[in-house]
Formats: structure tokens, sequence, C-alpha cells
């Protein structure tokens, strides 16, 4: 947990948000600033800022967070085409939210991932 951070106090209902699903570890909600029909966040309810800092003791968290995402796009509709998800991490993977969220997009062809 991290005071200052916008997705913990997201997941403590601090800051509101159009919450999908929440569980005792994840909470997963719409993003506010969509790229696609579906645009969905899914954030571990503790503090981690980057993918890069997961450690071994995060491995059962990392899996249920993954396994919670598929939850989360079949709940959206999204299971039959397929969706995208991504991880940004840190300045030169485009991260601006330092607390780890999977994207989930989807409700249409995402196209071929370019890399500008
Ligand atoms: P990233 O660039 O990977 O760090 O993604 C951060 C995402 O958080 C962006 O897609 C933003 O639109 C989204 N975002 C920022 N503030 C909020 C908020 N208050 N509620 C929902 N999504 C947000
Ligand atoms: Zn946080």
């Amino acid at each position: 947990m991290s005071d200052d951070c916008l997705f913990c106090k997201i997941a403590r209902g601090e800051i509101p948000s159009k919450k999908i699903y929440e569980d005792e570890h994840v909470f997963a909600f719409h993003d506010i600033n969509p790229q696609a029909p579906v645009h969905a966040l899914v954030i571990p309810k503790r503090h981690i800022a980057t993918l890069d800092d997961l450690t071994e003791a995060d491995r059962e968290l990392a899996g249920h967070l993954l396994e919670r995402t598929t939850h989360v796009a079949r709940e959206l509709g999204l299971g039959q085409n397929g969706y995208r998800t991504m991880i940004n991490t840190r300045s030169h993977g485009g991260q601006e939210v330092y607390h780890i969220h999977v994207h989930i997009l989807g409700g249409r062809p995402i196209g071929r991932m370019v890399c500008t």
C-alpha cells in the first residue's frame, strides 16, 4: 500500500472507478481514457510499482493476477474473439502509473503491434 498512489486509492475505493471485479487480492476497473471499445485495467491490491519489481515472493499473486485477467476479459465478453493484454514497464515501456497493471483491450481487432 502506498499513500500517494492513484491505483492504491482506487483499489481502496478512495477514488471512484468503474469497477468490474474485485476479490481479496486484485481489482479490475475500466480505463478512464479507453483506447478501444473495451479497455480495462487489472491490478493487485498490494502496491507493486512495476513488473520489474516482482520478486519470487510474488509468484502466487502474479499468477492470480494473470488468471483473473482472463476471467475479467471473459466477463467483458471478450472470450470468443480475443483481446490484447499489455503491461508497460517504466519510462521506455510507456508506463505512466507506477502501480503494476494489466491492460485488457478488445471489442475490435486491435491490430498488429506497432512500436513507435
Ligand atoms: P500506463 O501508461 O500503462 O501506466 O497506463 C495507465 C493507464 O491508467 C492509462 O491508460 C490511463 O488512461 C489510466 N488511468 C489514469 N488515471 C485513471 C483513473 N483515475 N481511472 C482509470 N484509469 C486511469
Ligand atoms: Zn499503488
